[in-house]
Order: structure tokens, then sequence, then C-alpha cells
């Protein structure tokens, strides 16, 4: 293909990503130029349809950075309507729930039960307001780099490339975003970010990142049974002592209930499926009264970090740095990322605006270790890792490490990797899951379909497989395929094109595995979990992928 000339943009500061982290960043680098007398060019890049689309949270959301960022944000009419007045925490089992007492972590007296989407909406038009520019619908795909290695910007996809990867009838270069800064606030698993730990090594000296997927639904429930500001959390059935994991409920404004389900990806049984474990936990006698009556409105399932104050990387590197997410601030004991990612993209562009202004030491991991995230972080860092002894034992040692060592224990407890935790299929029992009723419990794909999701047809697929040949020879025949039942829409499906073997015996015959790329709702769990690493989740078109609500 001949090289085409890409149209270029310039800024100071370019932030991929128009999540909370990367949204905060914006503001606070406008408040500071402001507060400067000064002028800074901001803009942030977006690949869903629009801000907020592919945004998805519980979310019990604490206001302790919106506060130090927008402090007057309810005269500003902020999304956050709904006080959490009442926290339940139960222990599940098949038939049974009991109430055990909430831990210190999980009181969320000041917390808001909000969507994040809405949030992320209404902190895009402060952004505007305050002159940052914001494109939704623009994939960065790939990063840019100066003569000297420096990171100087990205480029968003090209559109309009066929399936055989040459340019078609409606081809149009990608655009670059120059910028003398850019920030990295892509989510859990970022695609870029990914390049960039790698070509920086950021994550030198510290633990590998760990992570959960969540899914997540959203309820139209019997007005009679709707509580505002109730929250509810669960742990035990369905998973069993080995799984981490667990639910949660928030009742929300509108007559609107949030259910979701978060399951470690350190799971170790390739025959587990989040998404049916999740379905099978709506229908337990003392959660699907809930939602009897009620009506299903949205789906959706993303990745988020859980790696925590170990797995903190190296944040700078030449031109930029990471934020939010990207980097993996999630408070796992209170099942909060949101708050910290807001912070940390706060500290970033502090500390981003300082090397504008000169300061070439400025660094905006020196800034985050000194802001409260880092403290947050170090007092509960033991207490996911202390999980992998079994979710009782995890529970005896989190109430130890609370309550007696208030987060000070003289050790730190280390992560691994999430991907080679598998167990061979042939030495675990496959897991039967009852079939959906309709009602309470659903299938996959029309699940899929109430998540929105569109990607323009016609293009590559954005699951790329390192080696094919390992989808059969290592993933189907060592563990009869686990992205079938991980991936959350469907999207990866082993079919037979004629008579073959099975998995464990050897041979594959003639199956093959179908990837379906349209479904994608953009979790990452494949890019995480694939056992080989074989699976590289690169940005689609822009704009393409799920369209949620108000998730
Ligand atoms: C099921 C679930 C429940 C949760 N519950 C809670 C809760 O109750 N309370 C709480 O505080 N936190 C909760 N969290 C965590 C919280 O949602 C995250 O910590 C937070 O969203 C992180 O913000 P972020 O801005 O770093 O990333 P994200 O919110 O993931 O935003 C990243 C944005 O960047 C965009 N993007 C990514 N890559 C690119 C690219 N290459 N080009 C352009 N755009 C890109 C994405 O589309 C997205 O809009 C939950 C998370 C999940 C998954
Ligand atoms: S293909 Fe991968 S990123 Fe897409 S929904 Fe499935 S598991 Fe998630």
């Amino acid at each position: 293909m001949a090289e085409v000339e890409r149209e270029r943009m310039e800024y100071d500061v370019v932030i991929v990503g128009a999540g909370p982290a990367g949204l905060a960043a914006s503001i606070r680098l406008k408040q500071l130029a402001a507060a400067a007398g000064s002028e800074i060019g901001v803009c942030v890049i977006e690949k869903g349809s629009e801000v907020g689309a592919h945004i998805l949270s519980g979310a019990v959301f604490e206001p302790r950075a919106l506060n130090e960022l927008i402090p007057d944000w309810k005269e500003r009419g902020a999304p956050l309507n709904t006080p959490a007045i009442d926290d339940r925490f139960l222990l599940l089992t098949e038939r049974r729930s009991y109430r055990l007492p909430t831990p210190p972590q999980m009181h969320n007296h000041g917390n808001y039960i909000i969507s994040l989407g809405n949030l992320c909406r209404w902190l895009a038009t402060q952004a505007e307001e305050l002159g940052v520019e914001i494109y939704p619908g623009f994939a960065a795909a790939e990063v840019l780099y100066d003569d000297d290695g420096r990171v100087c910007g990205v480029a968003t996809g090209d559109m309009g490339i066929g399936k055989d990867g040459q340019p078609t009838a409606s081809y149009t270069p990608g655009v670059e975003l120059r910028g003398r800064e850019t920030l990295f606030a892509e989510g859990a698993r970022g695609s870029l970010t990914k390049m960039l730990v790698e070509r920086f090594h950021l994550r030198d000296g510290c633990d590998p990142q760990t992570y959960a997927i969540g899914l997540k639904e959203l309820w139209e429930i019997d007005p009679a049974k709707h509580r505002p500001g109730l929250v509810v959390h669960t742990v035990g059935w369905p998973l069993d002592n080995r799984t981490y994991g667990g639910s949660f409920l928030y009742h929300l404004e509108g007559g609107q209930v949030s259910v979701g389900f978060v399951i470690g990806l350190d799971y170790e049984n390739p025959y587990l499926s989040p998404f049916e474990e999740f379905q099978r936990f709506k229908t337990h006698p003392a959660i699907r009264g809930f939602f009897e009556g009620g009506r299903r409105i949205a789906y959706g399932a993303r990745a988020l970090n859980e790696g925590g104050f170990q797995s903190i990387p190296r944040l700078d590197f030449p031109g930029g740095a990471l934020t939010g997410c990207a980097a993996g601030f999630v408070n796992v004991p209170k099942i909060k990322g949101s708050h910290t990612a807001m912070k940390s993209g706060m500290v970033a562009a502090e500390a981003v605006f300082a090397r504008l202004g000169g300061d070439e030491r400025a660094s905006v991991r020196a800034a985050l270790e000194r802001s409260w995230v880092w403290d947050e972080l170090y007092r509960v860092r033991n207490i996911r890792p202390s999980f992998r002894m079994g979710m009782w034992a995890g529970l005896a040692y989190s109430a130890l490490d609370t309550y007696l060592f208030r987060g000070k224990a003289p050790w730190t407890l280390h992560n691994h990797a999430d991907y080679d935790r598998l167990a061979r299929a042939d030495a675990v029992p496959p897991i039967a899951y009852p079939r959906p009723d309709g009602k309470i419990s659903f299938d996959r794909l029309s699940s899929v379909f109430i998540s929105n999701t569109n990607h323009e047809e016609g293009q590559p697929a954005h699951l790329k497989l390192r080696d094919p040949e390992k989808a059969i020879s290592i993933n189907y025949r060592l563990y009869d395929s686990p992205e079938q039942r991980y991936c959350p829409a469907g999207v990866y499906e082993i079919v037979d094109d004629g008579p073959g073997g099975g998995p464990g015996n050897g041979t594959s015959g003639s199956k093959r595995l179908q990837i379906n790329a349209q479904n994608c709702v953009h979790c990452k769990t494949c890019d995480i979990k694939d056992p080989e690493q074989n699976i590289d989740w690169v940005v689609p078109e822009g704009g393409g992928g799920p369209n949620y609500p108000n998730m």
C-alpha cells in the first residue's frame, strides 16, 4: 500500500481514553493553566462512539477525588443522586444466605450509587467548558515516537481497511495527534499501554498485574421491591472455595438495580464460565426475588485490575505517563477504582504540567507516591493475595490484617500472573450449568444483543492470534478452549468442519477456532487469560464496540 500522508494535529497534552482518569487529568491541566495565567492545548480521544459508551462499572462512587477536582459538583449538576444508605454483606450457600458483619472497607456511608458512564458524560461537559477538545469515535491504534525514541503522540487507526488488510473504497487514513506529553488512560489492560510497558520495561521490579472479569446487568425492578441506596455484596455460592469472586447489587435511581458478578482471573478450572456463574447467582433463593417481575435492560462486561500496591508499575516514560486503571489503582477490598483513577489522573496532570513548564525532573510516579492513593493501596495490599489460600482462609486473614495489623503487617504478599493458573482440562471436572429460564437467567447471545455492540463489517478481526496453530494444538487439546467460556460475548467458538477428535486425546481432527469479532464488548479478558498469551486485543475501527447506556 502506498504511503499516505496522515493529517496531523498538535497539542501540549494528548490523552488516550475518556474514562474517569483521562477526563480528570484533562480538567486538572486546564485548571492549572488557568491558575498560572497560561494557555494549554489538551485533547482526549475515546474509542467509544460517545463518551461513556464503553464505560462499565458497579458503581458505588467515593467522591473524594471529585471533591478535590470540582468542589461545587453538586451545584454544577453532577449525576450523584443516590446516597448509599444501607450496606449488607451476605455469605451464600446453595440454598441459604447468612448476613456477615460488613468489613470496614465496604462501609459506604458518604458514597453514592451512580452510573459511571453518566458521570463520565458529565465530566466531559465540564472538560469541554474549560476548552478541552474531546474526540469520541477515535481509537488510538499506534504510539508515535520521535527520532530519539521519545513518545510524541498517537495515531488513530485507518478506516476502511478490508478483511484482507487492503484499503477499500471507503479508506480514510488515520490522524496523528501529536503531543509534547501523552497520557495513557485506557483503563484495565490498555492495548497501547501493553506495548509501552514492554518497550520501556515499566513492570521491571514490581509484581505482575492481576485482574478479574466483571459482568453486569441493569434491571428495572418492581417498584415495591426497590430500595434506593441499598448496597448488597455476596461471597460464596455459586463459586467454590478456591475461586475468588462475588456479586454486587446496587439500588440506584429511577427504579433501577445494577447487578453484577466479579471473578478473579486466577481461577483454575478451564470449564468455568464467568457468564454462567453470574446467571446462576441470580437464581439463588435470597436473590431471585429482587428480579421477579422486573425487566433486564442492559448487559456488559469489563476486566478490572486486582494487583493493587505491589503491582503498580513505573508510570513515567520519555514523553508521557500511564494513569488510572491502565496502570492499576483499584482498591480491591473496597471494590472501587474510580476515585483512585481520578486522583491518579489529577496528579499525573500536575506532574506533566510541571514538566511542560521546564521541570524535567517532575515525575508522575513520585507525585502519586505523595498522594493519598499510595497510602490507601498500601494498607490493603495483602488482602487480595491472601485469598489464594481459599475463601475461608482469605476472609480470616483479611480480618486479622485489617483489625490487628491495621494494614501495617511487616510483610507483603505477592501476586502471580493470571494466565498460568489454569489446570489441564483432563485434571478437573467439567461444570454443568443449568439452562437459562429467559426470565431471571439468560443466554449469552441475547445478552450481547442488549449491549448494543456493533463493529463496522468487513474490517480485519481486532483479536489477533500470535500463532494461529496454538488455538487447537494447545488451547483446544490441553484446556478444551477456555476462551469459549470465559469470553462474555461468545466471540470464540470451536467449530467442526468434519469428523474429528476431542480434547485430551491428542487429535483435533477438523476442529478450528472461529472468532466472531463483531460481538466483542472490549472487556479484554482474552488478552489477559489466554494460557499462552497468544491473543492480542487491538483496537477495531473507532466507534466500534458496545454502546452502553448508563453502565
Ligand atoms: C464490574 C465492575 C464493577 C466496578 N465497580 C466499581 C465501583 O463500584 N466503584 C468504583 O469506584 N470502581 C468500580 N470499578 C472500577 C472502576 O470502574 C475503574 O477503576 C475505573 O473505571 C477506571 O477508570 P479509568 O479511567 O482508568 O479507565 P476506564 O473507566 O476503563 O476508561 C478508559 C476509557 O479509555 C477508552 N480507551 C481505551 N483504550 C483506548 C484507545 N486505544 N483509544 C481510545 N480510547 C481508548 C475506553 O473506551 C474507556 O472509555 C468496577 C469495575 C468493574 C469492571
Ligand atoms: S473477545 Fe476478548 S475482549 Fe472481546 S468480549 Fe471476548 S473476551 Fe472480551
